[in-house]
């Protein structure tokens, strides 16, 4: 149970409704507490119930249904109310471990999640992908000539446009996709199918190199605020996309190749995003690749 605290507290609730079903060898149990609710076994009619409290509150309830197989012994009562404690105990302890997870994760200044979260993720992905025999792809982009805007504007309007360019990275991404600020300027985004491919061997729905392109596109359209309307001109960017499992099978070898793709990107005129094998989606008018 504790091993698995950082799952948060609606998975705890429902290893602990499990786990006084079993303690009480009772045929329905049924817990709430706070805005979180679990159930265990079959649904019955509750036999014995308790209150659930924090610091002489009542924030939730535990119900059991019939005993298997016969009643309850005349100590089970009491016993009940150590589990109700018990319970609050946990899912508070889950809720602290959950918060300071979040903490871990996030990145304060863009409000995005950070580097360590984005490789915890895409390890994660990697094995999904790996087991499901699906592709992923992850996009390296970072903003280019960034430090002018520092030295010109100062640091301030440095941070707001990181700011600016995570809520737009966040506005023209898919739900599921994970987007983190890698570290400076630097962003990075995994790409990856939250739904099995209907046909097996499809590809997938989306065309990752498209959403990159249109992702470059909107950051050159956008009006940055911060930057007022005496702006030096648009806001571009240079990325690298790599494609599991073709450009590398583990997360060192993907960020490898997308850092490769990043790298060929600024070195041949920027705004631009370069693929890991070669090629780049550039915008008309701009030189072609010579990678
Ligand atoms: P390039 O086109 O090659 O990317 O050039 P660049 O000027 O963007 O240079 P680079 O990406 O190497 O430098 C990023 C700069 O971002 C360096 C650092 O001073 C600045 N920086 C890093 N973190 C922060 C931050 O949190 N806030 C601000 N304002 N600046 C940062
Ligand atoms: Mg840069």
């Amino acid at each position: 149970m504790l091993k698995h605290l950082g799952e948060g507290p609606a998975a705890t609730l429902i290893r602990l409704a499990a786990l006084v079903q079993s303690a009480f060898d009772a045929e329905s149990v049924t817990v709430q507490i706070d805005d979180h609710s679990a159930a265990a076994g079959q649904p019955g009619q509750p036999v014995l119930r308790e209150p659930i409290r924090r610091a002489e509150v009542v924030v939730g309830r535990l119900a059991l249904g019939r005993r298997r197989g016969g009643t309850y012994a005349a100590g089970d009562a009491r016993r009940l109310e150590d589990y109700a404690r018990l319970i609050e105990a946990v899912v508070a302890q889950a809720r602290e471990q959950q918060r300071w997870q979040e903490l871990a994760w996030h990145d304060d200044l863009s409000g995005l999640h950070n580097r360590r979260y984005f490789e915890t993720k895409l390890d994660e992905l990697l094995a999904h992908a790996t087991a499901e025999r699906q592709r992923l792809t992850v996009l390296l982009f970072d903003i280019d000539g960034f430090k002018s805007y520092n030295d010109h504007y100062g640091h301030d309007t440095g941070d707001a446009l990181i700011r600016e360019v995570a809520a737009l990275l966040t506005r023209c991404s898919r739900e599921h996709d994970v987007i983190a600020r890698y570290g400076g300027d630097e962003f990075a985004v995994i790409l990856w199918d939250a739904e099995k491919p209907r046909v097996p061997g499809s590809q997938h729905p989306h065309d990752p190199i498209a959403l990159a392109d249109r992702f470059r596109d909107a950051i050159g359209k956008h009006d940055f605020k911060c930057l007022g309307p005496d702006a030096p001109g648009p806001v571009t960017i240079s990325g690298g996309l790599a494609c599991f499992p073709w450009d590398g099978k583990t997360r060192a070898e993907v960020m490898r190749a997308a850092d490769d793709g990043l790298l060929a990107a600024k070195r041949t005129g920027k705004n631009r995003i370069a693929l890991a094998n070669g090629g780049s989606v550039a915008p008309e008018g701009n030189p072609p690749s010579t990678e």
